[in-house]
């Protein structure tokens, strides 16, 4: 009998540990490890569109709703990644604070999409490839952990500065290394258009196979013309990304006649015994796989 009522002490002591904590929810892996990294032990945060998901495509489940309503912070990208998130924050009883952790960046315009009828650009919303426009989400989080928990304000402050200075010098190293290699050979292609920020930061010029989002089809006329652009300038750097389906880039390629350079982290991590299992790696391995297949 005294066993088994240590035993349950036992079994609630996580649930207390975890109760203590702020709840956090974050709509997919990459600003959910921001929130981890500035957070600390003061959060459990838990990310709805996890590692090698597709954020663009996401259907939240009843699930999804009840951790939002258990949550007290919620953060998203924003620039209109989550188009999910309406739906979402209406089914749940969510009364927290809303971060858009993308929220005051300089924000890239992506052409208009082949078969969208807006009849206008898109904003592009994967601003979390740029580090430098990162510390704009730095400072987003963390403002809105300080509101949701205003007594960790020295923990949140402290834990910031330093993922900002880690996030800066992975930024010098990128315009170090892409700095030495000629404009003309920077230049890549990926099956999805999500490294528009990250081409902009390091002069990349960039070729995708379907726009800013997963959602639209690419047509045949679409892969056609770029099969011609991959030969006429002579891209040598294809790759692969984690999320998406690779059957139309592999088509490509072999019409193209060029080899896929490796696998690039895009709108999620990979898990976390992967190359890809916090942003700072993230950004790292993407930096590297794409140096090799320019120099
Ligand atoms: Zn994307």
């Amino acid at each position: 009998m005294k066993k088994s009522l240590f035993g349950l002490l036992l079994l609630s002591l996580p649930a207390f540990a975890l109760a203590a904590k702020l709840p956090v929810v974050a709509s997919f892996s990459i600003v959910g490890d921001m929130a981890r990294e500035i957070g600390g032990d003061r959060v459990d945060v838990v990310s709805l569109v996890g590692p090698d998901q597709d954020a663009h495509v996401f259907q939240p489940s009843p699930a999804d709703v009840k951790k939002l309503s258990a949550s007290r912070l919620f953060v998203t990208n924003g620039l209109g990644l989550e188009g999910w998130m309406g739906r979402l924050t209406k089914a749940s009883s969510f009364r927290g604070v809303l971060v858009e952790a993308g929220k005051g960046i300089k924000t890239r315009m992506a052409p208009e999409e082949e078969g969208e009828a807006h009849g206008h650009d898109a904003v592009d919303p994967h601003a979390w490839h740029d580090p430098q426009r990162v510390q704009v989400y730095i400072r987003n989080i963390t403002a809105g952990l300080i509101k949701a928990d205003p007594q960790g304000k020295a923990d949140y402050t402290r834990r910031a500065a330093e993922f900002a200075a880690k996030v800066k010098q992975q930024d010098d190293w990128a315009a170090k290394e892409f700095a030495a290699i000629p404009a003309a050979k920077r230049k890549m292609l990926t099956s999805h258009d999500a490294f528009g920020y990250l081409g902009e930061r390091y002069g990349i010029k960039l070729l995708a196979i379907q726009g800013v989002s997963t959602e639209a089809e690419a047509s045949a006329k679409g892969v056609a013309q770029l099969v011609r652009q991959v030969r006429q300038e002579k891209v040598s750097a294809v790759f692969m990304e984690n999320m998406t389906d690779k059957r139309l880039l592999e088509q490509l390629t072999r019409e193209a006649k060029v080899k896929i350079g490796g696998e690039l982290y895009a709108d999620a991590l990979s898990k976390p015994s992967g190359p890809a299992g916090d942003y700072l790696k993230l950004f790292h391995y993407n930096v590297e796989t794409i140096l090799k297949s320019i120099r």
